[in-house]
């Protein structure tokens, strides 16, 4: 990470954005473009739970109950484990959360959690991407990324159905704060990565 060049792409300036967007609508791809680009710690909430699945923990146990099911991990779990997670970089220049939050809950203690250190969201950037063209991706991925999630048809059905029933609102938690730009997650991956970058220096 080159420190100098982030602090004066930020002009000092810290920020903490949340990637939002369906399941399949890039966040994973793109997220590994910024954190090049700017410096940002990366924080996922899926990559945390399967590291811990991997690694055969009891927080990994108790979130592949839900995650093989296409559900939530339960909100008080997956706050208290993000914000351990976030509270080991207390030097970042800035923060990407992806796939947090995915609740109302969540998004309320994420700023509850921030404001105790003097900060806050500075943006929400989603991912906009059609339902059809998600399921498209999602079964497309699931024949190489080994994730059980993604393998089976009713459980990416599923995960879309609890973005849109549980997690869609939390747009306009951020909306009402005057935080939310939306941007087409449709198109090259580099077209997007231009987009995100874009928008993001216009913040
Ligand atoms: P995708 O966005 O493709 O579904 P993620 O890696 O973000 O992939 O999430 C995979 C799964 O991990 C979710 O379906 C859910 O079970 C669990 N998960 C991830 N983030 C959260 C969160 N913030 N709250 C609850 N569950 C989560």
């Amino acid at each position: 990470m080159q420190e100098g060049r982030t602090f004066a792409l930020w002009n000092f300036e810290m920020k903490n954005i949340v990637l939002f967007g369906p399941p399949g609508a890039g966040k994973g791809t793109q997220s590994t473009f910024l954190v090049e680009k700017f410096g940002f710690v990366h924080l996922s909430t899926g990559d945390i739970f399967r590291f811990n699945i991997k690694n055969a923990t009891e927080l990994g146990t108790l979130a592949k109950s839900y995650m093989d099911q296409g559900k939530l991990v339960p909100d008080a779990v997956t706050i208290d484990m993000l914000q351990a997670e976030w509270s080991k970089y207390p030097d970042a220049v800035g923060f990407l959360f992806d796939g947090f939050p995915r609740t109302q809950a969540q998004a309320e203690a994420l700023d509850a959690i921030l404001a105790e250190a003097g900060q806050q969201i500075s943006a929400m950037i989603g991912l906009e991407v059609p339902d059809e063209e998600l399921m498209a991706r999602l079964l497309e991925r699931g024949k190489t990324s080994g994730r059980p999630d993604d393998a089976n048809p009713e459980v990416i059905a599923q995960r879309v159905a609890v973005y849109h029933r549980e997690t869609a609102p939390v747009q306009g938690y951020y909306e009402a704060q005057g935080k939310y730009k939306g941007i087409s997650g449709v198109g090259s991956i580099s077209d997007i990565a231009a987009a995100l970058e874009q928008t993001l220096h216009a913040l």
